[in-house]
Formats: structure tokens, C-alpha cells, sequence
């Protein structure tokens, strides 16, 4: 199988993520595949649910309000997570469009999730987004705050609240933040550890991770 098509593409990511899985001694079914769709068209993502890819991930909440609705009329079982750093006026939006937003970050977002939540009365699952290299231009708590943000917002979320996510610093050895986001997620009775990108997702698997964000690998270079 060498043909680069998305479809061929897509099966590659998946048997990559069953063999990460039996490595490190998990169900495969315990890893699940987030089609990193940003900045590519309609049309690619129509493909990748073609090929029976149902869960993708949007950085950008009006460019998910433009591609998104119409496919979910189409193929009504598509979840959509929301994963990039959010602004506080594109809470109400992202309320309606998510089925998980990964990228709640701090007090502000969270009062406006919660009117949005209100008026819209819908309130999608919410991972908090950890800064786990304390890097300065980076969405996302603070190590040292995490535990206690983690602990505001379930008692403004309950059940809602599910998981965490991070971005590791792009030239540092991910596993240390892998591990340290997989703890957080342990400590704290979260489910979900949304960590691992194209370039990481095996390690991030070995570490934990139940969702993996991939892009690059399945849709090619981003136009
Ligand atoms: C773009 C993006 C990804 C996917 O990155 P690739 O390297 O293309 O796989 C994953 N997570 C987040 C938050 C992103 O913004």
C-alpha cells in the first residue's frame, strides 16, 4: 500500500496508533484519532469521512463555523473538538459548534463558557489546556496554577469537564510533558489526555495519551 492518497494515509496513522498501543500494553480502542483538518478545505475533510474518520479538530472557531455545519448535515456522527487558544467573545460560538473544547486556559474563558452554556443551553465537554513548558506566547495554564484551575473548573463544570491537553515545546524531548499531563490527568480523575501530535503521537501513547491531534500526517502540508 503506496499510494498517497488520504484515505492510505489515514489507515497508515491508524496502524501506527493499534501498534503504539500494543506496545505499550494498551487496547488500541483506548487511543482515539483527532483529523487535524485546519486550514484545509471542505473537500479533504469530506474525503477523510469518506474513509470513515469521524472526529477532527479545528483551531479556529470561524473557520470551523464555515466548513463545519454543512458537513455535519451530511454525516451527522462527525464530533468536532475545538483546539485551539479560544478568545472569550468566541465562547458562545464555539459553545454551539463543539462536542469538546480542548483549549480551556483560564478564569475568563471559563465565566463566559459558563453564560454561553446558559443562553445556548448546551454546553459541549471541556479539556483544560495545560502550558506544560511555561512558555510565555503559549495558550494555556501554567504548570504550578494547573491544579488549582483544574479544580475551578470542575466545580463550575462537573461532569463536563473531561480531560487535559498540551502542546510541548516544539525543540524539547515531549516525553517529560507527556508524562507530566498523563499524572495531571491521573491525579485529578480526568479521562481523557489529549497529547501527541504528527511527530509524537507513538511517544505520547506510550505516555498515556487517549486522544491523539494529528494533521500533517493525514491531510499534508497546510496550504
Ligand atoms: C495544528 C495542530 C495539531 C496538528 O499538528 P500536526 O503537526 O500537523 O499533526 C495538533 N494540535 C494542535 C493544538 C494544533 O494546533
Amino acid at each position: 500500500m503506496s499510494d498517497d492518497t488520504l484515505s492510505s494515509r489515514l489507515d497508515q496513522i491508524r496502524t501506527r496508533i493499534t501498534q503504539a498501543s500494543a506496545a505499550a500494553g494498551r487496547l488500541p480502542e483506548s487511543v482515539k484519532l483527532v483529523a487535524v483538518s485546519k486550514f484545509h478545505p471542505a473537500a479533504a475533510i469530506e474525503q477523510a469521512l469518506e474513509a470513515g474518520q469521524r472526529l477532527f479538530g479545528e483551531n479556529r472557531v470561524q473557520e470551523a463555523k464555515e466548513k463545519f455545519p454543512t458537513l455535519r448535515e451530511r454525516w451527522p456522527d462527525l464530533r468536532l473538538h475545538i483546539i485551539g487558544g479560544l478568545q472569550t467573545n468566541k465562547a458562545q460560538e464555539a459553545c454551539r459548534l463543539a462536542d469538546v473544547i480542548e483549549s480551556v486556559d483560564r478564569p475568563a474563558l471559563v465565566d463566559a463558557l459558563s453564560r454561553a452554556a446558559d443562553k445556548l443551553e448546551r454546553l459541549p465537554n471541556l479539556f483544560v489546556q495545560i502550558n506544560t513548558g511555561d512558555e510565555p506566547q503559549k495558550s494555556g495554564v501554567a504548570r504550578e496554577e494547573a491544579g488549582a484551575f483544574i479544580a475551578l473548573c470542575k466545580a463550575r463544570f462537573g461532569e463536563a469537564l473531561q480531560g487535559v491537553m498540551c502542546i510541548p515545546p516544539e525543540d524539547e524531548d515531549p516525553a517529560p510533558h507527556f508524562a507530566f499531563l498523563a499524572g495531571l490527568a491521573h491525579d485529578h480523575k480526568l479521562m481523557e489526555c489529549s497529547m501527541g501530535m504528527s511527530a509524537d503521537f507513538e511517544t505520547a501513547i506510550a505516555h498515556g495519551a487517549t486522544l491523539v491531534r494529528v494533521g500533517t500526517a493525514i491531510f499534508g502540508h497546510r496550504p
